[in-house]
């Protein structure tokens, strides 16, 4: 079978992310992570590098969260994968038909998506799950470079707010946006952004969810139902043609 295009943009894209070495700080931690590890995980080899995106090159329907947890996505190498946060998020892609099976728990696992790309606005932990703004602004040549490769892209969910800058701030430089300012963070809430030369692409629908971190799961601030609203919308905006 010939080589996929977009696959190969893909890989290009991902070896880019897993070598790059723009943040000391976050480099150190992720390794001494990676060194240190879990209790539960001490049999493990940890990742500790840059996490890639993980999904479908043709996605129509990107998902944006803040970073790899420090002992999920830095410890397998994937993606929202063996940790909490991803036990919510593949659940709704799975209900929503975006994914083959509902848990993520290593890179082996047989888990593909369809019509959909998972990224962050961060590709390795920070510590605190508080980043640094010039780390932001490293690894935005990631997200810029992300939504280059979705030529059929239809909308974004930006889990948190963070995530939602990192999409609004992509738009500002792409000059779909003049200022951020207009724009919203609530749960639930949608913001159609249209290309500042609509001959050359297609209106994206960007949508704002909680993050399905156990800091709101565990209160009761973001429920099951809420989240799944927001994967239910997305996936109708998906599907339009
Ligand atoms: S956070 Fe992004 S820019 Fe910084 S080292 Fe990791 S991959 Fe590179």
């Amino acid at each position: 079978m010939p080589p996929n295009p977009g696959q190969s943009r893909l890989e290009r894209l991902n070896n880019q992310i897993r070598t790059c070495a723009r943040c000391p700080r976050l480099r150190a931690y992720c390794a001494a992570v990676a060194r240190q590890k879990r209790a539960a995980f001490r049999d493990q080899t940890y990742y500790g590098r840059p996490v890639p995106n993980f999904g479908d090159p043709a996605a129509r329907l990107l998902i944006v969260g803040l970073a790899p947890a420090a002992h999920g996505g830095n410890r397998t190498g994937r993606m929202f994968t063996g940790d909490r946060s991803g036990d919510w998020l593949y659940d709704a892609l799975f209900t929503t038909g975006f994914c083959n099976q509902p848990t993520s728990t290593h890179v082996a696992d047989g888990l593909q998506l369809h019509g959909a790309m998972i990224t962050a606005a961060l590709h390795c932990a920070p510590p605190g799950n508080r980043p640094m703004m010039q780390e932001l602004v490293n690894c935005q040549r990631f997200i810029d470079a992300t939504f280059d490769l979705l030529t059929d892209l239809r909308a974004v969910v930006c889990l948190g707010r963070v995530a939602f800058d990192a999409v609004l701030k992509h738009y500002q430089r792409e000059g779909w946006i003049a200022s951020r300012t207009l724009y919203r963070f609530a749960h639930g809430a949608e913001h159609r952004l249209t290309p500042c030369k609509p001959r050359t692409g297609r209106p994206v629908t960007v949508l704002c969810s909680y993050h399905p971190s156990q800091q709101n799961t565990f209160t009761g601030k973001l429920t099951r139902e809420m989240f799944l609203g927001v994967f239910r919308r997305a996936c109708e905006l998906a599907e339009m043609s």
